[in-house]
C-alpha cells in the first residue's frame, strides 16, 4: 500500500512542464520558429511583446484550463511563469509577461490565415509520424468528421456578420431576436484523439443578406480550402445525414475524397428502398451483423450502403451509411467504427471543449476578428493538449480528470523552473506510442 505521503512525494517529481514540452519538441520541433514568423499587424514603434510571446501564453493559459483573460494574467504573474515561457519559446528572458489588453489587441488585428497556416503545419507533421498510420480508414483514407456547433449567443447584436433566429414569444406573442456565431469543424480522427484540420465561421457577409449564412455553404468554402492545403491527402469525410446529397457526392468525386455519410430514412428514399429491398433478394453479405449492399444507383453514380444492428440494454440501434469505399467482409467493420467515430467530435471535440476545459462559448474579447484567432488558438493547443495527455510516459496511466491534469500543469508552470539540464534533455529523442 502507498501511503499518502508516498503518493505527494511522487506526485512532486512530476515535471509536467518539462514533459509538455518534450511533446511539443518531438511532433511540431518547428512551433516556436513558425510563431516567431508571424506576420505582426501592429506598427513597430508600439511593440513590446512580439507575437511568439503572446500566442504562446494564451496557448498556457488553454493548456492550463484557465477561464477568462484576466484569470491567466493573475495566474501567470510570477517569476517562474515567465522564465518558463521564455524557456519554452527558446528565448532570451523575458522581464514580464503581457497585460491581456495588449494580447487582445493584437488578436483583434492579427490575420487568422496566420494561425491557420501553424495549425497546417503541425497536421502535416502528425500526418507523417508512422505511429498513427494504423488509424487509417481501410488501411489508406484519414478520416476527417465534419460537424457544426454554436459558439457564442447574444440578446443585442454583437456584429455585422451575427446569425439571426427570432422566436416568437407564446404568452406576450412578442417576436424575440437572438443573435449568434457557430462554426463548421473539420477534425483528424486518430484512435482516441481528435484534431481539428479546419476551421468555418458560419457568418453573415453583411447584416443585410437575404439569405444567411448555413452550415452547408460553410462546407463548400472549407472543403475548398481543404482541397488546397491538403492537396494529396487520402481523405475519408465523416459526415451526418445532412451531407447525404448530390451537391456533396459530386464535391468528393472531383476532389478523389472518400466519404462516409450517415444515412436515414429520410436522407434520399429511393437508395433507401433498393438498399432494403436487394439487401433481401440477393440475400446480401452479412459478417459480424453489419450487411451491405455495394452499387446501387443513384444519378450518375453508385453508392454502397452499409448497415450496423446493434442491441444494447435491449434497445435496438442500426446505424446506416453511405459510400464510395468498396464494402467487403475484411473491411466491413473498420468502415462502421470510422463512421461511428463522428461522436468523437461531439464529444472529445465539442462537449470538452465547451465544458470541461478551454470554455470556448466563453468569449476572451467582445471583438469578433479576436474571439475567432482565440478559438484558433485553442484548437491549436488541442492538438498539444491531446498528444500530451495520450501520449506522454507520465500521463498515460493518469485516471484523474482532466481538470486535475489541467491544473497539474498549471502548477508545474508556476513552481517548477526548468534547468539548463532539462533542456539537453530536451534535444535526445524520446519514443511515444498512444496504445
Ligand atoms: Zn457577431
Amino acid at each position: 500500500m502507498i501511503t499518502r505521503k508516498e503518493k505527494r512525494e511522487a506526485e512532486k517529481d512530476k515535471k509536467y512542464f518539462f514533459e509538455f514540452m518534450k511533446i511539443q519538441n518531438h511532433f511540431c520541433k518547428d512551433l516556436n520558429k513558425k510563431l516567431k514568423q508571424v506576420k505582426d499587424p501592429r506598427h513597430p514603434s508600439y511593440i513590446t511583446y512580439h507575437p511568439d510571446v503572446i500566442l504562446m501564453m494564451v496557448m498556457m493559459k488553454n493548456a492550463a484550463s484557465l477561464e477568462s483573460m484576466r484569470e491567466m494574467t493573475d495566474a501567470f504573474n510570477a517569476d517562474n511563469c515567465i522564465e518558463n515561457l521564455s524557456k519554452l519559446l527558446g528565448i532570451e528572458s523575458l522581464k514580464e509577461l503581457p497585460h491581456y489588453d495588449t494580447v487582445n489587441d493584437f488578436l483583434s488585428r492579427l490575420d487568422m490565415k496566420e494561425l491557420e497556416n501553424i495549425r497546417t503545419y503541425m497536421v502535416k507533421e502528425l500526418l507523417h509520424k508512422k505511429c498513427f498510420y494504423d488509424y487509417r480508414i481501410d488501411g489508406k483514407y484519414w478520416g476527417i468528421v465534419i460537424d457544426g456547433t454554436g459558439l457564442f449567443t447574444f440578446r443585442e447584436k454583437h456584429c455585422e456578420h451575427c446569425l439571426k433566429r427570432t422566436y416568437k414569444n407564446e404568452e406576450t406573442g412578442e417576436n424575440k431576436t437572438i443573435y449568434m456565431h457557430h462554426v463548421l469543424e473539420a477534425k483528424l480522427v486518430v484512435g482516441d484523439m481528435v484534431f481539428s484540420i479546419a476551421s468555418e465561421f458560419i457568418e453573415n457577409e453583411s447584416e443585410d443578406v437575404d439569405k444567411q449564412d448555413c452550415e452547408r455553404n460553410a462546407f463548400y468554402r472549407m472543403a475548398k480550402k481543404l482541397k488546397n492545403t491538403f492537396k494529396r491527402l487520402p481523405i475519408c469525410m465523416i459526415a451526418d445525414s445532412l451531407y447525404a446529397c448530390e451537391n456533396v457526392f459530386q464535391l468528393c468525386d472531383i476532389n478523389k475524397w472518400k466519404y462516409l455519410i450517415r444515412f436515414k430514412e429520410g436522407s434520399i428514399p429511393s437508395v433507401m428502398r433498393e438498399f432494403q429491398n436487394l439487401k433481401v433478394w440477393k440475400d446480401s453479405p452479412t459478417y459480424e451483423g453489419i450487411s451491405w449492399v455495394n452499387g446501387i444507383s443513384y444519378n450518375e453514380r453508385t453508392v454502397n450502403v452499409l448497415e450496423f444492428a446493434e442491441e444494447k440494454e435491449k434497445e435496438k440501434k442500426t446505424f446506416t451509411y453511405m459510400t464510395n469505399i468498396n464494402v467487403e467482409k475484411k473491411n466491413a467493420k473498420g468502415l462502421i467504427n470510422g463512421g461511428r467515430s463522428r461522436w468523437k467530435i461531439e464529444n472529445e471535440g465539442f462537449n470538452t471543449q465547451k465544458n470541461i476545459r478551454y470554455y470556448i462559448q466563453h468569449a476572451n474579447s467582445h471583438e469578433y476578428q479576436a474571439m475567432k484567432n482565440h478559438y484558433l488558438l485553442t484548437q491549436i493547443t488541442d492538438i498539444l493538449v491531446q498528444l500530451f495527455e495520450k501520449g506522454s510516459k507520465i500521463m498515460k496511466t493518469d485516471k484523474k480528470r482532466i481538470k486535475k491534469k489541467a491544473s497539474n500543469l498549471l502548477r508545474a508552470f508556476q513552481t517548477q523552473t526548468i534547468t539548463e539540464e532539462d533542456l539537453i534533455d530536451l534535444e535526445k529523442p524520446i519514443q511515444v506510442r498512444f496504445t
